[in-house]
């Protein structure tokens, strides 16, 4: 049997596959500390029956390099308790004789939805995520992007909304574009969620300001031919249009690739499932 889990920061689903390689059955729970987490996830799992393959698809920052001494670690999280944490060496003393793969929750988006979504049959994507936290995965001449570690769109410097004097919330940096534009950042600058602000609202303006530069960086780094934002804050009514019309108008007509589409920045297929199922597809690996 064919598993997956997403780990997220907020939270964290475990599921089966059927035969088809669909979701057979999910369960979705809170992510607490590392162990009650992980041990919430196993048991589901013994629960359904014998699973051979388990892809796990993790919040970062995350060790995913087989090469490195740390693999299968969580890095320099701000998340209580997980720092260190050694995510595959947990898993495989409570799944014995289970096959573990291990990428970012995002890079098994933007694996996903290659294969199955909304960018199926490109060979150059990005997937950016924007929820309690940034981050981006990467589909780069048609394999996932991995580097030293894995990349870190997130921590991205970018300039300041000329109205904008909030100091920004990342603990490491304060104003990078996590620091700026995350789930975490609209409720500490506004006081209130992104589904508690209306579409017409500046609000909106400020964070499609913050995400077209970062998007405008990508482009000057990987040239993707499609861009899919996904996460709980880009659910907002309008955000994918609102990012796309602050990124042209930034861009200043010098990109051809987005004189090539009618729309650059969409909304992900698979939507809240993109995770999972390329949790399944490096289960497959
Ligand atoms: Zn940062």
């Amino acid at each position: 049997m064919l598993a997956g889990i997403e780990l997220g920061g907020t939270k964290t689903v475990v599921a089966v596959a059927d035969v088809d390689g669909s979701i057979a059955e999910q369960y979705r729970f809170p992510t607490t500390y590392p162990e009650e987490t992980l041990n919430v996830a196993t048991q589901w799992l013994k629960q359904r029956g014998r699973v051979t393959r388990l892809g796990v698809a993790a919040f970062g920052p995350v060790s995913v390099n087989k090469a490195r001494a740390d693999y299968g670690q969580i890095l320099t999280t701000p998340k209580v308790g997980w720092v260190g944490y050694d995510l595959v060496a947990h898993l495989e003393a409570s799944l014995t004789g289970v096959s573990i793969v291990l990428d970012t929750d995002v890079n098994a988006a933007v694996f996903a939805e290659v294969r199955l979504g909304v960018a199926r049959g490109l060979e150059n994507v990005a997937y950016i995520t924007i929820g309690t936290g940034v981050g981006a995965g990467f589909v780069v001449d048609g394999s996932v992007l991995h580097g030293a570690i894995h990349a870190e769109f997130g921590h991205l410097r970018v300039p300041k909304h000329p109205k904008d004097d909030f100091e920004g919330v990342c603990p490491f940096h304060g104003d990078c574009l996590e620091g700026l534009a995350s789930g975490t950042a609209i409720r500490s600058r506004w006081g209130k969620g992104g589904h508690e602000i209306a579409a017409a609202d500046k609000a909106w303006d400020v964070e499609a300001w913050y995400l077209a530069h970062g998007v405008q960086a990508i482009m000057a780094v990987t040239s993707p031919s499609l861009v899919i934002v996904g996460g709980g804050v880009s659910q907002a009514l309008g955000f994918h249009a609102k990012v796309e019309s602050m990124l042209r108008e930034l861009a200043g007509g010098y990109f051809p690739v987005l004189e090539e589409v009618k729309q650059y920045i969409v909304a992900p297929a698979l939507g809240q499932n993109a995770g999972i199922y390329g949790a399944f597809l490096l289960a497959q690996q």
